[in-house]
């Protein structure tokens, strides 16, 4: 059995935390390649290394004195050292990376030390080797991840490894080997790739919170976490906003077959949430989980006999289309069809898409709305269950919300409500009680 284990940078911020991973590691030998993330915050305003970095680099690059920076960023590292009693010595690190600032080796170079100095603590600490990942990850000389020449080198070099320290967030362009990240959070990246590298029977992402949750913990206060979602599942979720993992990261171990698990370092016990590619177990709830997001805007267009008018919905497309504006939504009715857009961005070009859309389908009326929210109900159950729609629309009723808009995506896999921006915190917490603790 093998496993990748990559633990972010609030697992990572100290010595405490290092030590938690310690144990989570030795608590199971198949726990064999680790990736880190840069040490993150050890508390609420503290600020975390990679953003250190950034902004040490900057100065560097304006030509500012960077010593007391950098110090600053080094007394993190060896807050860590010596809590954990290690002799490890990064001095030598520590000049080269001063050199290159000065050189101006490139913000990603930066901001790649970060996970690269807590990769060689963390080998020294567990006794693993330590592989640089700019040697084994590329980019080619456009910026996009290789990931077949990756997996290839990769590979090879983790096979003859029993057990191995490979830092995320980083790799390198191919050709030329200059460091380059992946975008923020991308340590993700890494654990998935080499987890996809060494044909891992699972990829355990170690995180702070004990998996993905149902609902926004902001907005609904203690949510429990998902026990399993599928990947088309977490996709909606987080197009929607939810976050826990890195958008990209799921590609690489999807195309090998390999489930995550998402857990929490601070609570080891905790199962975690599964993300799999299918699963026949089902939510208790029906539902899996909910998401929404503010600040869209829907755009009503009517027109008698609408429905006999071939390529009206093409040329309406056009009009935002032209304008550089994408949809997210488009319900339909005989002689309506709404197109839903992001409002900021349609705000605007709002008079030259009216102006099109006057010209090209003479309609009889458009009407706009502002200030919508849209909240996705997503649930692989769903479309096994009778009354689901239902419940979502009494609990909204119930708590006297105007749903404005609905959407079910022909998959069944959600359902999409959409209600003024004002009700959006009040309707999330009224479907999350509805389905996951009626209790309430
Ligand atoms: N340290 C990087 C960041 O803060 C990458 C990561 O933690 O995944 O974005």
């Amino acid at each position: 059995m093998k496993k990748v284990v990559k633990f972010g940078g609030s697992s990572l911020a100290s010595a405490s935390q290092f030590k938690k991973v310690k144990s989570i590691i030795d608590a199971d030998c198949s726990r064999r390649y680790v990736v880190p993330s840069a040490p993150g915050k050890r508390f609420g305003s503290d600020i975390k290394v990679t953003d250190m970095l950034y902004d040490c680099y900057e100065a560097a690059e304006a030509g500012d004195d960077i010593s007391d920076k950098l110090e600053a960023i080094r007394a993190r590292y060896y807050e860590i050292i010596n809590g954990l009693g290690l002799n490890t010595v990064l001095d030598e690190e520590f000049e080269t990376i001063a050199k290159n600032f000065m050189a101006k080796a490139g913000k990603d170079y930066a901001a790649s030390r970060g996970e690269y100095l807590n990769g060689i603590i963390m080998a020294d600490y567990l006794g693993y080797t330590f592989i640089d990942s700019a040697k084994y990850i590329f980019f080619d000389d456009e910026g996009n991840f290789m990931p077949d020449e990756t997996n290839e080198a990769l590979g090879e070099c983790l096979k003859s490894l029993d057990r191995a320290v490979i830092p995320g967030f980083y790799g390198s362009y191919k050709s030329t080997g200059k460091v380059k990240t992946f975008s923020r959070g991308g340590s993700d990246i890494t654990g998935s790739i080499v987890a996809r590298a060494i044909s891992a029977d699972i990829y355990e992402n170690w995180t702070d919170v004990s998996g993905v949750l149902i609902a926004d913990p902001r907005i609904v206060e203690d949510p429990l976490p998902i026990e399993a979602i599928t990947y088309r599942e977490l996709r909606e979720l987080s197009y929607m906003g939810a976050s826990v993992l890195h958008e990209d990261a799921i590609f690489p171990v999807r195309k090998a077959g390999i489930p995550i698990n998402i857990k929490n370092t601070n609570a080891p016990e905790d199962p975690g949430t599964m993300i799999v590619e299918s699963t026949c177990k089902t939510s208790k709830h029906i539902i899996t989980g909910l998401a929404g997001k503010k600040g869209f805007c829907s755009i009503n267009i009517e027109k008698d006999m609408m429905n006999s008018e071939i390529g009206f919905g093409r040329r309406v497309l056009t009009c935002f289309e032209d304008n550089g504006i994408s949809f997210e939504h488009m319900p339909s009715g005989i002689d309506t069809l709404t197109v839903i857009v992001h409002q900021d961005e349609f705000e605007a070009k709002e008079q030259l898409v009216i102006n099109e859309l006057q010209k090209l389908t003479s309609p009889d009326r458009i009407d706009l709305e502002s200030n919508l929210a849209l909240i996705a109900v997503v649930g692989r159950g769903m479309k096994s269950m009778r009354g689901t729609a239902g419940k979502i629309f009494s609990a909204l009723t119930n708590h006297n919300i105007n749903i404005r808009m609905i959407d079910q995506g022909s998959s069944e896999l959600n359902i999409i409500i959409g209600v003024a921006d004002e009700d959006f915190e009040q309707a999330i917490k009224a479907i999350y009680y509805s389905f996951v603790d009626e209790s309430l």
